[in-house]
């Protein structure tokens, strides 16, 4: 599970969030498009949201950062160690 934004894994440092659209996004992305244009406007469906619609205020997508969690944590500890260059 990656953030079709930036294409990085969700992590502690890296929230999932879903907006109100249905599609989610890490908090970085999401507050990055905020700062820029003051309120969050969904890059695949195009919803925009109300300036008052915060990242921080947005429900976090839990399913999607265990399955990132657990996608890395296989990554690691999998055979294919070898292949971390690509
Ligand atoms: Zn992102
Ligand atoms: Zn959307």
């Amino acid at each position: 599970m990656e953030c079709p934004m930036c294409y990085e894994f969700y992590a502690l440092d890296r929230v999932a969030r879903n907006l109100l659209c249905g599609h989610t996004y890490c908090t970085i992305c999401l507050e990055t498009m905020y700062k820029v244009s003051k309120r969050i406007e969904c890059p695949i469906c195009r919803t925009k949201h109300e300036p008052n619609v915060k990242p921080n205020n947005l429900s976090k997508n839990f399913v999607a950062m265990d399955l990132a969690s657990k996608h890395l944590e296989e990554q690691q500890a999998g055979p294919f160690n070898n292949q971390k260059n690509i």
